[in-house]
């Protein structure tokens, strides 16, 4: 807890993403897989609940893995020190319906259909998006919309950042997804317009344009990526009940600006348009079709590679968490559910 962190529950509460779909378990279960990773000092326990399933189990626990150390390379360590890690089997195929808790350390509940193939666990975001919201405290239901922009925004570049997933794939997305968050009519603020495109894309689009912000303001030295390790620095996971406001105190001080303190008391109750067009063609970058092309010489091009590159000091520290991941599977016998 920190001054002025309020005793109350948002922690219990679970953060639901993407589509919630009505699913039925698949049939046939013998007995759950429990498998332990070790990421850096933390702890992952991977529970693959049973079921018949196209991908083998080693593939699902790489699937976590690539998740986690994607998440570490970011915040520079993995954000809980143990987690429980839930794989629940359904019918069909993708992956669907991640919930995470910040309850007893923290707990990722998320769903693949019995029919995925491995190829689609390799390019997945849900599950770094879910390990994602372990590094930010729990706030309340009308700020609801920092929790899910942070995971949105910080997803990809973490990915990149792990060598996963290239940047111009991202640029090409933000492209496409972020006019989403553009406030609507009747827009009231982000903490009063709790719509699925402003929740998601807003907070993604505050996230955004406080990077950039924060990149112009020192010189590019800072990023949002400084304030978000700043905070979990601070003892700000999802186990924690933390205010919005301080929780944002805490990360501007950590790149030695306010640009998240103003920028929230722009939007939070006010509908801010943003220029987006003008952003894109400051960074340099421009949209062709379904990718992007990329302008070296744009004014803001060395802030759009800051953005994805990790620098030196983001490299030396991620080595201290990467290769560590153990396998320790065990059948845990029970857990037997019905159709
Ligand atoms: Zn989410």
């Amino acid at each position: 807890m920190i001054p002025g962190a309020r005793a109350g529950g948002f922690a219990k509460s679970a953060i639901l993403c993407a589509l919630l779909l009505a699913l039925t378990q698949v049939s046939a279960p013998a007995s759950d897989m429990t498998s332990t990773l070790l990421i850096g000092g933390s702890k992952i326990d991977v529970t693959i609940e049973s079921g018949e399933m196209k991908v083998s189990q080693a593939e699902l626990i790489q699937w976590v893995k690539s998740a986690a150390e994607a998440v570490a390379t970011y915040y520079g360590r993995y954000p809980v020190s143990h987690v429980r890690v839930q794989i629940i089997p359904v019918d069909g195929s993708g992956i669907r319906h991640g919930q995470t808790f910040g309850y007893e350390g923290g707990l990722i509940k998320i769903r693949v259909g019995a029919q995925t193939p491995a190829a689609e666990l390799a390019n997945d975001w849900m599950l770094t998006h879910e390990m994602v919201h372990l590094s930010f405290p729990s706030m309340a239901d009308e700020h609801h919309w920092i929790e899910e922009g942070i995971a949105v925004y910080v997803e990809p570049i973490a990915r990149i950042q792990a060598k996963q997933m290239n940047a111009e794939q991202m640029w090409a997305d933000l492209v496409r997804d972020m006019p989403k968050g553009q406030p609507q009519t009747d827009d009231k603020g982000l903490d009063h317009t709790h719509t699925w495109g402003r929740t998601y894309w807003g907070g993604a689009l505050f996230c955004f344009v406080a990077d950039v912000e924060i990149r112009k303001q020192t010189h590019n030295k800072k990023g949002l990526q400084d304030a978000l390790r700043g905070i979990l620095a601070a003892g700000g996971d999802i186990t924690h009940d933390w205010e919005l406001s301080e929780s944002l105190r805490i990360g501007d001080r950590s790149t030695g600006t306010t640009v998240l303190s103003d920028l929230y008391a722009k939007w939070k109750d006010r509908a801010v348009e943003v220029d987006l067009a003008s952003m894109w063609k400051d960074l340099g970058i421009a949209s062709q079709r379904k990718s992007v092309h990329m302008a070296e010489d744009a004014p803001l091009a060395a802030i759009r590679r800051g953005i994805t590159e990790p620098t030196a000091s983001k490299e030396s520290s991620s080595q201290t968490i990467l290769p560590s991941a153990v396998f320790t599977g065990r059948a845990v016998a029970g857990s037997r559910r019905a159709l």
